[in-house]
């Protein structure tokens, strides 16, 4: 063990990049050409854990003002104090939303403080019950061309995944003829024998999303990501009713009660969990188990390469999203992104998670 029983988190740093994306990407319900990283890197006993979220730069600002005094000077190995400590410190400020994103990036960096501190690999210090990971390919977005469209899922199914993930319900579910003729080319280009999956981003309104749904049971879609918006869960439970797909959500969980509702109302099929946002990996154990609790399997949300050990230690796992952008700004900007041919990653022995921020390559990105 580096640094004794006695090690103390001695610092507490942010650093924020905004990422121009590849080409402009929007979904049913938003649209942005540039992707913000907030990194928290935490130090103790002389080794460094990393964390990011993909939040505003607020992020940065209530981790270095609100956060920070009750990082510095805890216990490495007790991560699950000190996240009680975080929650507590923000109470007034609101957990969910910017908050609940700065816990959880200072969280992630925690526990891979504590693992480099043992000089073990993440999953191995969290236990491991799936040596490998399923990853499905996503993105697929709503303002790709046929031809970008094409080379997207052509690019992943060269690469053996065998579940990909389009986007729909664009401009706000008002133009649904569009919707099923690239759900109909998605499935042309993959074939059938590749899962397809699609995510409206709660652009439609219940009625319409189960008319919807009906299209894509037709064309053997298997995965329907937030056909209503996620803050109605009597309405996704009611298109649930009415398809073969499954119903999925829960992005925009930033709390336990959160996905305790979720799940309790049987509103999703298997529970979106992100690992950036719930709380960190504390929590995301913990949201997993209320998962599991219902009988539900859970599925990482974006930031791929901070889900891995995690999702390896989780019985109740189905799979985790391979965002296309936030892979590419994981590949750009550390050392150490995982290749997920054949359709699934698997941890490394690296120490912690195994990502070392590029610090050079990320500089000309820093806001
Ligand atoms: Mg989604």
């Amino acid at each position: 063990m580096t640094g004794g029983s006695d090690a103390r988190v001695t610092s507490v740093g942010t650093a924020a990049y905004t990422v121009p994306t590849d080409a402009p990407e929007g979904d049913g319900t938003f649209a942005w050409d540039a992707t913000t990283l907030v990194v928290v890197t935490v130090a103790a006993g002389g080794r460094t854990g990393t964390g990011w979220t993909y939040g505003p730069t607020a992020c940065a600002s209530l981790v270095d003002g609100m956060l920070s005094g009750v990082v510095v000077g805890s216990d490495p190995f007790d991560v699950g104090g000190t996240n009680l400590s975080m929650r507590r410190a923000v109470r007034n400020a609101g957990l969910p939303g910017v908050a609940a994103m700065a816990v959880s990036a200072v969280d992630v960096a925690l526990w891979d403080l504590k693992a480099r501190l043992l000089d073990l690999p993440l999953h191995r210090l969290l236990g491991v019950v799936h040596p490998h990971v399923p990853v499905y390919g996503s993105g697929g977005f709503t303002t790709y061309d046929d031809a970008q469209l094409a080379a997207q899922l052509e690019g992943w199914t060269a690469q053996g995944i065998p579940r990909v993930k389009i986007k729909i319900g664009e401009s706000g579910g008002s133009r649904t003829s569009r919707d099923l003729r690239r759900v109909r080319q998605a499935r042309q280009v993959v074939g059938d024998d590749v899962e397809l999956f699609v995510d409206a981003n709660g652009a439609y309104d219940v009625g319409q999303a189960r008319r919807m749904a009906g299209r894509l049971d037709a064309e053997g879609v298997r995965w329907f990501e937030e056909p209503v918006t996620s803050d109605d869960l009597d309405g996704l439970r009611r298109v649930r009713d009415s398809c073969a797909c499954d119903v999925t959500a829960g992005e925009y969980g930033y709390d336990l009660t959160y996905f305790e509702r979720m799940c309790a109302a049987g509103a999703v099929d298997c529970l979106q969990i992100d690992v950036t946002r719930c709380g960190g990996i504390s929590e995301w154990l913990r949201a997993a188990s209320v998962a599991a609790g219902h009988h539900l399997d859970v599925s990482g949300h974006c930031a791929p390469h901070l889900h891995v050990a995690a999702a390896a230690a989780t019985p109740n796992f189905r799979h985790l999203e391979w965002f296309h952008d936030h892979v590419r700004i994981e590949s750009m900007l550390f050392d150490g992104a995982l290749d997920p041919s054949g359709g699934w990653v698997g941890p490394t022995d690296a120490p912690g998670h195994g990502l070392t921020l590029r610090r050079s390559e990320a500089e000309p990105f820093r806001v």
